[in-house]
């Protein structure tokens, strides 16, 4: 018999995956794990988080825009659906939300791992029946990060082979 209290584990067969972040901005290493994701589930939800204590230098909107027009070539490339939005509430409610069963997050230096253990933790207490997979960034994008690139933009360093080419355009107006 089942528990009452306890919520349902992983649905046989949902592959569908969500990828969480802040996306500000979108970098060639989240699209790396993107473009490795579309392998491994047979839709996939791009998740950007409105509430962010990290100051974005976009705001969702715009975050969201960039996101879209960067995943469109992966989608008809791999023909898996991708769908980006954002969202507020809880991941795991998103998730849920959205019919995933598979939260992907992406994987760099080890100061990723303490951090990304404890979000495992929490979601995984809050919903066991919603399963967290990650993925090890390439070498060539071990190094990209969001924050580093906006750093250097804003300091008028090139950016361009961090990011790709409309969100560069949107960070590059936006930064006159
Ligand atoms: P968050 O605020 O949730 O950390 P980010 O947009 O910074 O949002 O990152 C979203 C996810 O993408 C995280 O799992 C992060 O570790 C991963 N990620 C960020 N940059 C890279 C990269 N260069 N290569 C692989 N994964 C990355």
């Amino acid at each position: 018999m089942s528990e009452p209290d306890q919520p349902a584990g992983p649905q046989p067969g949902n592959h569908v995956g969500l990828y969480p972040g802040t996306f500000d901005p979108i970098t060639n290493g989240h699209l790396d794990i993107i473009g490795r994701a579309v392998q491994l589930v047979e839709r996939l939800v791009v998740a950007v988080a409105e509430n962010t204590g990290k100051q974005p230098l976009m705001n969702l909107d715009e975050r969201v825009a960039c996101v879209r027009a960067e995943v469109a070539p992966i989608a008809a490339r791999s023909g898996v659906r991708i769908e980006v939005v954002g969202f507020g509430n809880l991941l795991v409610q998103c998730a849920r939300q959205h019919g995933a069963g598979i939260i992907l997050r992406g994987l760099r230096v080890v100061t990723d791992y303490d951090y990304e253990v404890q979000m495992f933790g929490m979601n995984h207490r809050l919903d066991p029946g919603i399963e967290t997979v990650f993925l090890m960034a390439t070498e060539r994008h071990q190094f990209i990060s969001s924050r580093l690139v906006k750093e250097i933009a804003q300091l008028g360093g090139d950016i361009s082979s961090f990011v790709p080419h409309f969100t560069l355009g949107r960070i590059l107006a936006k930064l006159g």
